[in-house]
């Protein structure tokens, strides 16, 4: 595995493997990786020929009372991970590569960025498409790879790439959940024995929402009772919300079917944990 911080160099390596007709996969993270991060660069190596990584905290779509600074990292695990899984180049760039003195120009997204994510976390969505936009100037990927762990966020990359008109495929990839349901994510290291316990309500809850479903209930009030029943075995974990919506652009819905998404966002332990489903799929 080749390793990069420029962009010319990253350039000149995307120009060598198109000359060789090599598909070019993106998988955009910011590091501290897991098999969830793991899956996506599968994905990618199943759909191209030459597959990219990206590892960047970015700052921009940390709010200013977040976690950036202490965001986990661990650049050597992330290489060691990486190249064992397939991936031919790292991107590993610093944050003045990414936004040089006097940057300034962002990519803002519409309505959808306002709900869910968008209303606890003003101004993140705006930071995750402007990195993503860079990546994909910089890169020029015919795939990119995202986990439908950060549905939402899928989603408004989804809208920004047919907005502007890009020519790229967007690759959602299922969420990679531990043995007992929670969700991989690199926050799951903030969590200390009795929060790794707790944060199993955000999956559990889930779990009761696809069984109301599967029981035949279509109401989106009878899946989020469901749900509630559960999150009220563990009231030291604030729910942030409950979002029971269209795939699309995330409008909530009254009525649900099985493409509806289930998501939910709750506090556990000072740690913000997201979780969701697609009704008709469950925790799969
Ligand atoms: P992050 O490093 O948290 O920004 O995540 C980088 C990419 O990995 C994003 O597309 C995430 O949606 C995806 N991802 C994170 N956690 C998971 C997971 N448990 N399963 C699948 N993809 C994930």
């Amino acid at each position: 595995m080749i390793e990069f911080q420029s962009v010319a160099d990253v350039r000149r390596w995307v120009r060598a493997a198109r000359e060789a007709s090599r598909r070019v996969a993106l998988v955009p993270t910011m590091g501290y990786l897991h098999e969830g991060h793991l899956s996506l660069v599968d994905e990618a190596r199943r759909r191209a020929d030459a597959v990219l990584m990206s590892v960047f905290v970015n700052p921009l779509q940390f709010g200013p009372t977040e976690d950036l600074s202490r965001y986990p990292r661990d650049l050597p695990r992330d290489r060691a991970l990486a190249a064992g899984r397939g991936v031919d180049a790292l991107f590993v760039p610093a944050v003045d590569t990414m936004y040089p003195p006097g940057s300034e120009i962002r990519v803002v997204p519409g309505p959808t960025a306002e709900r869910w994510e968008g209303a606890a976390r003003p101004g993140h969505f705006t930071g995750v498409l402007t990195v993503v936009a860079k990546l994909f100037h910089l890169v020029e990927p015919d795939i990119a790879t995202f986990g439908r762990k950060d549905i939402q966020q899928a989603v408004l990359i989804r809208q920004m790439v047919r907005d502007l008109d890009w020519p790229l495929e967007i690759v959602v990839v299922p969420t990679v959940r531990e043995p007992d349901g929670l969700a991989l994510s690199s926050r799951n290291a903030y969590l200390d024995p009795a929060s790794r316990r707790q944060a199993l309500v955000l999956s559990g809850s889930l779990r009761a929402a696809h069984e109301a479903f599967a029981r035949g209930e279509r109401r989106a009030a009878g899946i989020a009772a469901a749900m509630r029943r559960v999150l009220e075995q563990e009231p030291a974990v604030p729910v942030d919300y409950v979002a029971i919506a269209e795939p699309v652009a995330l409008t909530p819905v009254d009525v649900v079917d099985q493409h509806t998404v289930v998501a939910i966002a709750a506090r556990v332990g000072g740690t913000r944990l997201i979780d969701n489903i697609i009704l008709g799929q469950g925790l799969a």
